[in-house]
Parts: C-alpha cells; structure tokens; sequence
C-alpha cells in the first residue's frame, strides 16, 4: 500500500481550510491589467467620423456605408468579432479621442449582427456632382482648427457661412450640368474643384 508524501497531506489539509485560488468570476467582477485591450468604442463627442480608423484597420473590422445625396449620412460599424484589438484605431485617430480600446473583455453574444457598435452623421456633398466629401462634423472641426486660414478654401469659408444661416446649402446639380465661373462659391469636391480651377476660358470672358 502507498502512503501520500507528508508534503501532499499538508497541501490537501491547508486547502480545505483556506479561500479558493480562482476568482469568482462571472459573479464577482474581475478587473483587466490596466493596459489591457479590449472591446474599442466610439466617443459621440469627439468622434467626427472621418472614417481614418475604417481606413487604418487592418482586420478589416470598421465598415464604411455612405448613403447617397442630397441628405445622406455616413456610417461607421464597428464589428467587434473581427476586431484584433490592435488599437491601430485608436493610435491613428484624426482626433486622438474619437475611439478608445477599453478594457472590456467580456464580449460573448449570441448572434455576429449583436456584436457591432457604430456611429454616424451627415454628409456634405458636392453641390456640382453630388458626390459625397466627408461628414459636417468633420468639415466642423477642420474649421474650428484653422481659424482665419479657411477664408483660402472655398469649400471650408462656404460651409462656415450656411452654419452659420448666412447662406443656404445648394443640392447637387443635374448630370451632365457644365461647370460654370459662379461656381467657385459652390461647395465642390477635390475633382471638380480641380476641373473648374482647370477650366481655361474663365480668363478669356
Ligand atoms: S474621429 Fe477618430 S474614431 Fe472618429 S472616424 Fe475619425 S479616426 Fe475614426
Ligand atoms: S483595434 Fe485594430 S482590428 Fe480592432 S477595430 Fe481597431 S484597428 Fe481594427
């Protein structure tokens, strides 16, 4: 017959009478290490959805949707079952606060369409070909940063003029519709802004 070592039946003996090793988890709470990173959010207030971080991502787990003109919005889903927790986001984030990875870890769900969150805000569209610029949030803080230096940018100095009500916003033109001189102090995109600023017989009328 084998007799246990002596060492075993003080181990045995101490641990009937001491507290378990493992934590209590889920019923107690279990804080991650403080760099821990985990489950990436969008702050509402500095995020302008700009879409870098859907850009920069290199799980591909930030989809892009742009709805069409003359009102439509962009969209950002941020699909947390094929986030790799790389915090690329957050490091390449055009606000440095837009998107932080916080130390949520427990992000069981029962169906992938629970595990997004997203955000989203209106578009500013070219008033020429309609196609979509970026969001009024981030036209907004372009704004806010520069100060007097929008008045070298048509498109920066006319936005901040219909936030303020001075002048209103114009829908998209008809296909097709040529550019014509009027139209510098239209909203334009970087293609047509480049075809009007091209165009050679505005200095010969
Ligand atoms: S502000 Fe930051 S979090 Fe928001 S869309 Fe831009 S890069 Fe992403
Ligand atoms: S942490 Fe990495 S994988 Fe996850 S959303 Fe951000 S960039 Fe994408």
């Amino acid at each position: 017959m084998k007799y246990p070592k002596l060492r075993e039946l003080k181990e045995a003996i101490t641990s009937l009478f001491s507290s378990p090793y493992t934590t209590k988890y889920p019923k107690v709470p279990s804080p991650a290490a403080p760099n821990y990173r985990g489950k990436a959010e969008f702050d509402e207030r500095e995020c302008v959805v700009c879409g870098a971080c859907a850009n920069v991502c290199p799980a591909g787990a930030i989809e892009k949707i742009e709805e069409p003109a003359p009102y439509g919005k962009r969209r950002l889903i941020l699909h947390y079952d094929k986030c790799i927790f790389c915090g690329q986001c957050e490091a390449n984030c055009l606000t440095e606060k837009g998107i932080k990875l916080t130390p949520k870890y427990d992000l069981a769900v029962l169906s992938r369409n629970e595990a997004q969150i997203s955000i989203e805000d209106k578009l500013v569209f070219c008033e020429h070909c309609g196609q979509p610029i970026t969001t009024r949030k981030h036209l907004a803080w372009i704004i806010e940063r520069l100060g007097p230096l929008i008045f070298s940018n048509p498109n920066l100095f006319i936005f901040s003029l219909t936030q303020i009500g001075l002048i209103k916003e114009k829908l998209p033109r008809e296909v097709g519709v040529p550019l014509e001189r009027a139209d510098n102090l239209r909203i334009l995109c970087p293609k047509c802004r480049r075809e009007f600023t091209l165009k050679e017989e505005w200095g010969q009328k």
